[in-house]
């Protein structure tokens, strides 16, 4: 049997499932909202053009109006200034869109602090236990975030003082940048750094280190209890869109049932 056909005779007999890690899009997607004198895209909206009527008799179909970092998107190296020379969204090599999965859970620790920064002894100590993250793997962070992603004001959980979300120490995505051999990181929440991270040095240090090494960020990610982990294989699949900063993603999970 073909490689191919293995594969489809283990998703024809359950041997492995499809999970879908994607958060459905609408106009009640929760966008990141910069504070001022920042200025913010526009949320995802549909604006109907035929619906089986007399624009469009037969077929229905709609334009759609949205920013290119809404729901579960990714980040490509050109969204921040230190990846300014690097690809647009349309030019990642889809050999890196496609990797082993690999999930790290901190809802224990987001439980009590919502500001929770993850470390590298955090990444170390899942390495202890788990074993090392293969070679062009995707990280994903398990926070419990999901569970907020249809009330907008919970997700974003922001006050007078900032937005609280978990996210990452400087130091521990400068590791992540430069000393991981992965394609990108995935989170649950609405951005790759944490509510408070323009506070950190530098600002944005996700964007900055990640972004800057040519590896990739996946935002508001959901389902990540149903894969193991580690074992899964990930797909990621943006809008091919030519100079995008980023772009509304598709992300799908091969989960074997063991
Ligand atoms: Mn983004």
């Amino acid at each position: 049997m073909s490689q191919t056909n293995i594969l489809l005779a283990s998703l024809a007999s359950g041997t492995f499932t499809v999970q879908d890690l994607t958060t459905p899009l609408s106009k009640d997607t929760p966008t990141l909202v910069l504070p001022e004198p920042f200025a913010n895209l526009i949320d995802f909206n549909l604006e109907e053009v035929s619906a089986y009527d007399s624009p469009g008799p037969f077929w229905k179909h709609h334009n759609i109006h949205t920013g290119e970092h809404i729901g579960t998107h990714l980040d490509a190296p050109i969204h921040w200034v230190t990846g300014r020379d690097g690809k647009d969204v349309s030019q990642i090599d889809p050999k890196r869109l496609v990797g082993a999965g690999v999930v790290l859970d901190f809802r224990d620790k987001v439980a009590n602090n919502p500001d929770y920064l993850i470390t590298i002894d955090d990444l170390e100590e899942w390495q202890r236990n788990h074993g090392s993250f293969p070679s062009n793997a995707w990280l994903l962070f398990r926070t419990g975030w999901d569970q907020y992603g249809s009330d907008r004001q919970a997700f974003l959980n922001a006050d007078e003082t900032g937005s609280h979300t978990p996210g990452f120490t400087a130091e521990c995505a400068r590791h992540i940048a430069l000393n991981l051999d992965i394609s990108g990181v995935g989170v649950e929440t609405v951005g790759i750094d944490a509510g408070n991270a323009a506070q950190l040095d530098p600002p944005f240090p996700m964007h900055n280190f990640l972004l800057g090494n040519d590896k990739y960020g996946v935002t508001s990610l959901k389902n990540l209890d149903k894969l193991p982990l580690s074992g899964s294989l990930i797909v990621v699949a943006p809008l091919p869109i030519v100079g995008g900063t980023g772009a509304p993603a598709r992300v799908l999970a091969l989960v074997p049932n063991e």
